[in-house]
């Protein structure tokens, strides 16, 4: 069954003061040509991750500007997350061992969803490799492609994915009126998709998750986890993944802790629903920090929510997002945005966010991670100076009124037939 996403709709007009007049003008003018199109968005989990923190504004922002927008999580269990996480890191580029078992695990849960889906709109957008089928299924059911337009929705790194999974999935993805990814290296060549549309992540100002804390809930925040706010503080918020590589963080952490002592790591990370690898990496990570005082790993489990997450990367002084594959990184558009410098693995969309060193440094290894946090930790002038300039590089490029903005232009030019 999918089970509907209870929204409310948000006011675009909140947004003028962080990103101006402009960007809203555009939007609505965009939205009169759109008004009353029904959509909606279908993805594997409502909490945890980038998708779901992205439709939890987006679609409210939709709705906002006058669409029947909605946001609806297909059912899955178990055995399913498993295939889908196993695909999820297939596409990535991992070698895997995949077998007819698990493709029938994924069809019948993308069958079983299909029987509650509903049709009925102009614009339906699936998110990721889970609910991707469904399309294709609709369509050998009843012999024809339903009315409205189709898009799916990539969010992940799929430029080398494993060969295997790829042919399985791919041919799923041909009825789409379009597909949406973050960047063109992501695209894979050879599987005959439907028109590409590139559209990036972006945060919401408003957010609990990046509104401004006074410093004395910032601290309390801090105090409440036994972390030092006088100290210094090296942050990943992440997945417990291991494209997220948490390890490699605690290896640089070490290493910078051989030059500054006093210094502390946070590595904080919700535990999503569609994620069964998370316990498991969460305990590897714990192990690797070996009971070390000044490691603080913290999940929901701590209450670890949107505000904590907040005053973690504000009152960090270098956020790091090591990962070795990532799709975007919304962590690290959420760490510059609050005039943190940034220490980013350089792979997929981390490099769009950091781009030339502005807001940090690209890295690809624990030295690398290492060396790039002890030079901003001991030049606190170039961390202010580069924290700044990519705080103004996210308001540009990665704030929620851009990609409200994207999708509307892509849904005027799917219906005018542009696309
Ligand atoms: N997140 C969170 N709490 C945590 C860990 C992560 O709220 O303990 C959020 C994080 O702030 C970000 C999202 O989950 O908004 C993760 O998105 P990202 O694109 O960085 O990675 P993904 O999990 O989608 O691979």
């Amino acid at each position: 069954m999918l089970d509907p996403v209870p929204l409310k709709p948000k006011d675009l007009d909140r947004y003028r003061k962080a990103v101006g007049d402009e960007p809203v003008e555009r939007i609505r003018e965009l939205a009169a040509r759109l008004e009353g199109a029904r959509i909606l968005h279908v993805n594997a989990t409502a909490y945890g991750g980038g998708v779901a923190e992205l439709l939890a504004t987006l679609v409210p922002l939709m709705q906002g500007v006058g669409l029947d927008a909605h946001w609806e999580v297909m059912f899955g269990n178990d055995d399913f997350y498993n295939v889908t996480k196993a695909m999820h890191n297939a596409l990535q580029g991992m070698e895997v061992a995949w077998t007819p078992q698990m493709e029938k695990i994924y069809l019948d849960r993308n069958i079983e969803n299909v029987g509650s889906l509903d049709t009925d709109y102009d614009f339906v957008i699936l998110h990721d490799p889970q609910p991707a089928a469904m399309l294709h299924i609709l369509e050998y059911e009843t012999q024809r492609l339903p009315s409205g337009k189709w898009i799916w929705r990539c969010h992940i790194d799929t430029s080398t994915p494993f060969r295997p999974v790829a042919e399985f999935l791919f041919p799923n993805i041909e009825p789409y009126d379009a597909a949406v990814f973050t960047m063109t290296e992501f695209v894979p060549g050879e599987w005959g998709l439907p028109p590409v549309r590139l559209i990036q992540p972006c945060i919401d100002p408003l957010s609990l998750k990046n509104v401004p804390l006074n410093e004395e809930t910032q601290t309390a925040i801090l105090e409440s986890y036994g972390i030092d706010p006088l100290r210094p503080i090296l942050c990943q918020v992440s997945r417990f993944d291991p494209w997220k590589d948490p390890v490699g963080v605690i290896d640089a952490y070490r290493i910078v802790k051989d030059e500054i002592p006093e210094v502390q790591l946070i590595l904080a990370g919700s535990m999503a629903t569609d994620d069964p690898e998370g316990m498991h990496y969460l305990h590897r990570t714990e192990k690797h920090a070996g009971g070390d005082p000044d490691v603080f790993i913290l999940t929901n489990a701590q209450q670890v929510g949107a505000i904590e997450v907040n005053a973690f990367q504000d009152a960090a002084d270098v956020v790091i997002q090591k990962s070795l594959r990532e799709g975007f990184g919304l962590t690290v558009s959420e760490g510059l945005w609050k005039g943190t410098p940034l220490v980013g693995g350089d792979c997929g969309g981390i490099r769009l966010q950091i781009p030339d060193g502005v807001g940090g440094y690209l890295v690809d290894s624990v030295e690398g991670c290492a060396d790039a946090c002890l030079r901003l930790l001991q030049d606190r002038d170039l961390a202010a100076r580069l924290g700044a300039a990519g705080k103004e590089h996210v308001r540009t490029n990665f704030v929620m009124t851009t990609l409200l903005e994207n999708w509307l232009r892509l849904f005027i030019d799917l219906a005018d037939g542009a696309v």
